[in-house]
């Protein structure tokens, strides 16, 4: 493989978060009664007019921001003609001349991998190939689904490269809302576009490539495939053929497809139905109001603001959901890297996902105050935690039961009663060299008594009164 560059370029496509297909008012749901969620337009059938969905337009805008593309001010939709099974119509309304948004890129640890442009689409219906007798069953509801196409630069070469680059390119769509890029539904698909050539050399190969995979593993195994696939068929003196294949994840090898299509082969033209969208900038401006911070901005504030360190501002920032509920957590109780070590220690090893933590952000703050001033006990709060997190239960109703449930009276008298009855500790408090050793042991009895129910700091004030005396 030392011999050999490999150069890959990707093509993403991804649900858009919308609440209604692109072109009709259908809704954009996963998981419905097959052909239950479709109407003439998304169906296609002759006659149907196209009416478009500003939002989806608004999210390919706001994907574009986030990865600092330029966004184009027309917009133009194109037919792109071809007939399959899953597209009733003959022709997908996509982009190709004037798409939403060109250019850009997103940064890599090590490199940049720049955009050529991000396109605004529409999903096809789905094939469901049925092992019963009755073939395959075509399902609509997917037809019309706003789909938002990202094609690169052939900048990446490697597999973890590529893996990466989806990496990043998913979270940034998911904290600018644009796409929830739920893989395992098909709602983040990618395909690669994959070529080798003599270490060095200027001049590329033919490529292949690999449609609809749909996790990074996929991802990753497939171009390690057809990369050793191609480097040894050059090798033994073949030459590769510009193709199609489809990955087979189970058999984990390429198979040959078809012919790989270019542009020119789907007679695109501007689509009649469709009028030019444009897009003015003051619009744009809007958009880029309403974006958050991107990860990589929330992870350098964490850092210099903060003072976390680059790991732990890593993992807040992994997930958006994540960083949400850190964001207000501290925005009610403003110690980070305490809030920090119980989100790392307490709640992530409780749950599967950071999208149901099952505590809110203001009753953990409430937790860590208690905590802070010594009204529980870090053990006792960590079990209140757990109770919450677990069963369900009332943060007031715990506060009763572990904490301040010592009256100041009470307290006092049990202060007493303890230093009355161990004169001899007392003495030692009075004559020690290491007095704070024995006023500690006061302490602990005090918990013990209370079972760690005691306001720590009011009873050490007390402890220290009637030492002193
Ligand atoms: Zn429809």
């Amino acid at each position: 493989m030392q011999d050999y560059d490999i150069v890959i370029g990707l093509e993403v496509h991804s649900e858009l978060k919308t609440n209604s297909k692109v072109f009709c008012s259908c809704k954009n749901q996963f998981g419905q009664e097959p052909n239950t969620n479709c109407c003439p337009v998304c169906v296609g059938l002759p006659g149907a007019l196209p009416v478009l969905n500003k939002k989806a337009v608004e999210l390919v805008i706001k994907a574009g921001l986030t990865m600092d593309c330029e966004i184009n001010d027309i917009a133009v939709f194109e037919r792109k003609n071809y007939f399959y099974p899953d597209l009733a119509k003959a022709y997908q309304i996509s982009q190709l001349v004037k798409p939403i948004c060109v250019g850009g890129h997103i940064d890599l640890e090590n490199k940049t991998v720049r955009l050529n442009r991000i396109h605004l689409e529409e999903d096809a219906g789905k094939l469901v190939h049925s092992t019963a007798a009755i073939g395959t069953l075509i399902d609509y509801n997917r037809g019309g689904v706003p789909l938002m196409e990202l094609v690169t630069e052939p900048d990446i070469s490697s597999a973890d490269e590529a893996v990466e680059f989806l990496t990043k390119l998913r979270q940034r769509l998911i904290y600018a809302g644009v796409a929830e890029c739920k893989m395992e539904q098909g709602g983040m698909r990618c395909d690669v576009n994959i070529s080798v050539k003599k270490r060095g050399s200027l001049e590329l190969g033919e490529r292949t490539e690999m449609k609809n995979l749909n996790s990074f593993k996929s991802v990753y195994r497939a171009i390690n495939y057809e990369a050793n696939r191609q480097i040894e068929v050059l090798k033994n003196g073949g030459k590769i053929v510009q193709e199609t294949r489809k990955w087979d994840d189970n058999h984990n090898r390429s198979i040959s497809m078809r012919k790989k299509e270019t542009s020119s082969d789907y007679r695109y033209f501007p689509d009649p139905d469709m009028l030019a969208v444009e897009i003015p900038r003051e619009d744009v401006e809007a958009l880029r109001k309403t974006l958050p911070l991107m990860p990589e901005e929330l992870k350098a504030r964490y850092i210099s603001e903060y003072g976390l360190s680059e790991y732990e501002s890593e993992i807040l920032t992994r997930e958006n959901h994540l960083s949400d509920y850190f964001n207000k957590t501290i925005s009610f109780y403003n110690n980070p890297k305490e809030v920090y070590n119980w989100i790392l220690t307490e709640i992530l090893s409780r749950i599967e996902s950071s999208e149901n933590i099952s505590i809110s952000p203001e009753n953990l703050a409430k937790l860590l105050k208690l905590v802070e001033n010594k009204e529980v006990t870090r053990t006792n709060a960590k079990e209140m935690l757990s109770r919450i997190m677990e069963n369900g239960e009332e943060i007031e109703a715990l506060i009763k039961e572990y904490g301040g449930g010592v009256d100041e009276t009470a307290l006092k008298a049990l202060v007493e009663n303890i230093v009355t009855s161990n004169p001899k500790a007392v003495e030692d408090y009075k004559t020690s060299d290491t007095p704070e050793k024995v006023f500690r042991w006061f302490t602990g009895q005090v918990m013990k008594e209370t079972k760690g129910k005691a306001n720590a700091s009011k009873a050490e004030e007390f402890i220290r009164e009637l030492l002193n005396k």
